[in-house]
């Protein structure tokens, strides 16, 4: 019996996550997602995996974001024979992401390293799984999803196997959301030590080293600069991810309007993306906590309200930069890398009336992390464009658990004597950093691999 674990993205890094794990011969894939951030990162999603694809029996998906999700069209063209697996929100999600990415594959001046009928061909193998903590069987594999509290269907994945009769299992954690975050639930700790346990961890990073603000500022802070931007008249830009921060965005608004703070500014979603996005959101209710499930019961649909707007096509995008007067713009990308923020960004960075509140991660190398660092000329379109505009960090709103988060999380799981952990989904010293502490506080053996590391899970 041998079992191995391929690290083939989000190692010492946070963008390209993919683990590959092989049960005597048997394949099994863990996330496949787009490397971001610079060149080199456009160099890896062109690279083909060097693994037996076709040996691989399913992809779990742990959730719907680009980098987990944007490599898996270029598994069509290498011989995909499995199941693309996840829960049923986050298939919707991926499915969403990758017709997007499709679009954008296009109009890449490399030539598209994929088509719309590869995403097509992934798609037709989705298969969503029956939700959290249901066992479903594939090949010497039996999968579990845990909540994960990240975004809309994320899910800590559960793998287990038979090893000369014992089972042996690792869980991957997927990225772990913050708890007591709005709107979904927070990331699973209630573990069953007769089922759950586990041998193996593949543990996120993202904040490995950091501390969030407290959850009760960041409305404050959302609150101030809201008032600032109505009395000078200027825009708030909020560079978000379609997916997870544009609706928790959504959720604070909605409650500032119920609380009559909001003064009718107009409140914009630039981008089909977040549009559709909210719309999954909406119909997967089933995710939410207690909180907006009672918002619902009430009456109050909580990622709705009278002046928020949404701009589907270019020619409502563009209208949306020419807006008059104050204003709110919700708009991807996250990090400010793509997507129509950086219209918004081109037109209002020059005015000190603008606000730019950076609510996610900023990996570095992307101009949202210059932004972050208070660069005071950037590049948009080879354009040079001055920055006179505030440059607020909410890292409350964060959609990764930060250290101590991450800690608690781990201290829950149940281990199996001699177990050990993997530190991966965050940039180096983060790694380290946790995996530092994983040693320390919990006694576990924790390494940081890298890229296309084989571990031997024995
Ligand atoms: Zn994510």
């Amino acid at each position: 019996m041998v079992a191995r674990l391929t690290f083939l993205g989000a190692a010492r890094g946070v963008t390209g996550s993919c683990y590959h794990l092989e049960v005597d011969g048997a394949g099994l894939l863990v996330d496949c997602g787009t490397f971001q951030g610079d060149r080199d990162a456009e160099r890896r999603n062109r690279e083909p995996l060097a693994i037996d694809v076709p040996g691989v029996l399913a992809l779990v998906l742990t959730h719907g974001h680009l980098d987990h999700v944007g490599r898996t069209p270029m598994l069509a063209r290498a011989g995909f024979a499995g199941k693309v697996l996840g829960h049923g929100a986050t298939l919707d999600i991926a499915r969403v992401i990758l017709d997007d990415s499709a679009k954008l594959a296009r109009r890449d001046p490399a030539g598209p390293a994929y088509g719309a009928e590869d995403v097509e061909a992934m798609a037709s193998r989705m298969s969503a799984l029956p939700g959290y903590r249901k066992p479903v069987r594939v090949g010497p594999f039996s999968i579990t999803l845990y909540d994960a509290g990240h975004i809309l269907g994320s899910s800590s994945v559960r793998v287990e196997w038979s090893s000369g009769g014992q089972p042996r299992a690792i869980l991957f954690s997927g990225d772990l959301g913050v708890a007591g975050a709005p709107l979904l639930r927070d990331p699973n700790t209630a573990w069953d030590p007769a089922r759950d346990s586990v041998d193996f961890v593949v543990t996120e990073s993202t904040y490995g080293d950091r501390l969030h603000g407290p959850r009760s500022e960041v409305r404050d802070e959302l609150q101030r600069v809201v008032e600032r931007a109505v009395r000078d008249g200027g825009k708030v830009l909020i560079p978000a991810f379609s997916i997870g921060r544009t609706q928790e965005i959504l959720y604070e608004l909605n409650a500032m309007v119920e609380a009559g703070k909001l003064a009718g500014i107009p409140v914009v979603v630039d981008g089909p993306l977040g549009l559709s996005a909210t719309r999954i959101y909406e119909r997967h209710t089933d995710c939410y906590d207690d909180q907006a499930m009672q918002l619902l019961r009430r009456g109050d649909r909580p990622l709705e309200f009278d002046s928020l707007h949404s701009a589907g096509d270019a020619r409502a995008s563009r209208a949306a930069v020419e807006l008059d007067g104050p204003a709110i713009i919700i708009a991807g990308s996250g990090m400010c890398q793509g997507g129509r923020i950086r219209h918004h960004l081109q037109r209002h960075l020059p005015d000190p009336r603008t606000d730019v509140l950076l609510v996610g991660y900023q990996a570095g190398r992307t101009l949202g992390r210059d932004l972050q660092e208070g660069r005071k000329q950037v590049y948009l379109d080879g354009e040079e464009v001055e920055v006179r505009a505030r440059v607020t960090t909410i890292s409350g709103l964060s959609a990764h658990a930060d250290r101590d988060g991450l800690a608690d999380w781990f201290s829950h799981l149940p281990r199996r004597p001699g177990a050990a952990a993997f530190v991966t989904h965050g940039e180096e010293p983060q790694s380290r950093a946790f995996a530092r502490r994983l040693s320390d506080r919990f006694g576990v053996r924790a390494e940081v691999p890298a890229m296309g590391e084989v571990a031997k899970l024995d």
